[in-house]
């Protein structure tokens, strides 16, 4: 395994705090080491790139785009290196690992690389010249979580770069690993202090929220943490967007073509092992549909194969880490306590590593954990419903809002009950589904803030406008 450094003002550098391990969720070990950085060392990246930033954001947005596409480029050519070590630190199979860097990493990098910010004029008159335009904000820092950690390090840096900021950013110490080499590369595109990588723990993501010379975090990850960030960064106002937690409910109607959509629901429920945050976690099936569908997943969760990064065919890995273990494993055994029953899976798998089988449960209701809590793992619970009305009750009925979908042969009544579902996302026939210029957000405790797009490039900006007077007195 080769070295891994932090990238702090164009150097490579290492930890000044030492290192810890990082393991591997399929064996349970460490597979290698990751630099600790101290507090100072932050200071040192932050510094690095409020000293970078006018420079950037006097850079034309056209250069700045055409670096984007050199990024993408070598991320293109560097996928299967990166991509084995995406897999080894995080456990989702070779082929995904290498796919999400070279397909999702690259077509966001790509589309956003062309995304330009508006200038709009109010007023062009004889009296006075009023416009909008959209400014930089300085330097963002970026926190990223441990489930999709570059496809989310992409979403973050990719347009705050483009803005004109320059970005620390801190990934998670579960997943470090990926992100360091990513930063590598694009540090070989990018003027030094542009783009900062510290890696550690200790308090460094708490430090990066309240630090004064930060303008903005971007962040992904569960909701507590979110609220902690919104806490620690109001002293400083900080710009924020916040990409938390999510228990997507997707309903599926009396008329859904159950051929036609149980690969997708299948798809949507237990990719990356359900470590999505808009994955498919509760799904609401019409009681005139429940027991086919029930038998049609569980039929595909027969079929799957789950095992480590780097064995054939594997198509679904473990649970990331043994906290997250636990916790999944915890709600399965409340599940079996409260009556409810798993028709496939139901248990850990006997082998090393965080394994638990694909699990659905059937005989649930709202107010078990199972249903009301997110559980960001390969587990889902099938309820029954007879009402339409009532499902979309229990839909909204969680504080939860990041996604949710109906599954109907009606387009006409899928998309206005989607347009009822409170949610930063409402699909028909779809879920988790997201483009690079399709807006994403969470509504209520899912977040604040969306990426992706227009819409999540000028989150990294402060609006100004600008008022000339033509005619010189009072208006
Ligand atoms: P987490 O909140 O535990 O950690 C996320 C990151 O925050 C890590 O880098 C961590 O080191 C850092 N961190 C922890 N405490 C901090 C603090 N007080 N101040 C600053 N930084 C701190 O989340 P996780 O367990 O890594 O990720 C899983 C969660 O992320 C799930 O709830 C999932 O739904 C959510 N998620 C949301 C989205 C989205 O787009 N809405 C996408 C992916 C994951």
């Amino acid at each position: 395994m080769s070295d891994f450094k932090m990238i702090i003002n164009g150097q490579l550098v290492d930890g000044e705090a030492s290192s810890f391990d990082v393991v591997n969720p399929a064996t349970e070990k460490p597979f290698a080491q990751c630099p600790a950085a101290s507090h100072e060392q932050l200071d040192q990246a932050v510094a690095a790139a409020k000293a970078a930033q006018p420079a950037w954001a006097a850079t034309p947005i056209e250069e700045r785009g055409a670096m984007l596409d050199k990024i993408a480029d070598l991320l293109v050519e560097h996928k299967a290196e990166i991509g084995e070590i995406l897999a080894q630190e995080n456990g989702k199979p070779l082929p995904n690992a290498i796919g999400e860097i070279g397909g999702a990493a690259v077509a966001w990098t790509r589309n956003t690389a062309k995304l330009r910010l508006p200038e709009e004029t109010l007023k062009d008159d004889d009296d006075a010249l009023i416009k909008v335009h959209y400014k930089p904000l300085g330097v963002v820092a970026s926190i990223t979580p441990w489930n999709h950690p570059i496809l989310i390090l992409i979403w973050h840096l990719m347009p705050g770069l483009l803005a004109g900021n320059t970005m620390v950013s801190k990934p998670s110490s579960m997943t470090p690993l990926s992100t360091l080499k990513v930063i590598e590369l694009m540090n070989s595109v990018l003027p030094a202090g542009v783009i900062n990588c510290v890696t550690g723990e200790g308090g460094l993501g708490r430090k990066i929220t309240s630090h004064d010379d930060i303008a903005k975090i971007v962040f992904t990850g569960s909701t507590p943490t979110g609220i902690n960030i919104m806490q620690a960064a109001a002293p400083t106002m900080k710009r924020l967007t916040l990409e938390l937690g999510g228990n997507d409910a997707a309903i599926v109607l009396d008329d859904a073509d159950l051929e036609k959509c149980a690969d997708n629901i299948f798809a949507r429920i237990f990719g990356n092992s359900g470590q999505t945050c808009a994955a498919l976690k509760r799904l609401y099936v019409h009681e005139s549909k429940h027991d086919q569908l029930v038998e049609m997943l569980a039929e595909r969760v027969k079929k799957a194969s789950v095992g480590a990064w780097n064995e054939e065919g594997v198509k679904f890995g473990p649970v990331q880490n043994k906290d997250q273990f636990d916790f999944v494993m915890e709600l399965i055994e409340d599940t079996k306590a409260k009556g409810g029953n798993f028709v496939v899976g139901g248990k850990a798998m006997d082998r090393d590593g965080y394994f638990i089988e694909l699990s659905i449960a059937t005989d649930v209701t709202d107010g078990m954990r199972i249903v009301d809590e997110e559980p960001f793992g390969p587990i889902v619970p099938v309820i029954k419903f007879s009402d339409t009305e009532d499902a979309l009750r229990r839909a909204n009925d969680n504080e939860n809002g990041l996604g949710g979908s109906i599954w109907t042969a009606d387009e006409e009544k899928g998309w206005e009950l989607a347009k009822r579902l409170e949610s930063g996302t409402g699909w028909v026939n779809q879920h988790s589904q997201q483009m690079p210029f399709t807006p994403f957000g969470g509504a209520k405790m899912s977040g604040v803030g969306v990426e992706h797009g227009l819409h999540g490039l000028v989150e990294y900006t402060q609006l100004q406008t600008l008022h000339m007077n033509r005619k010189g007195g009072a208006m």
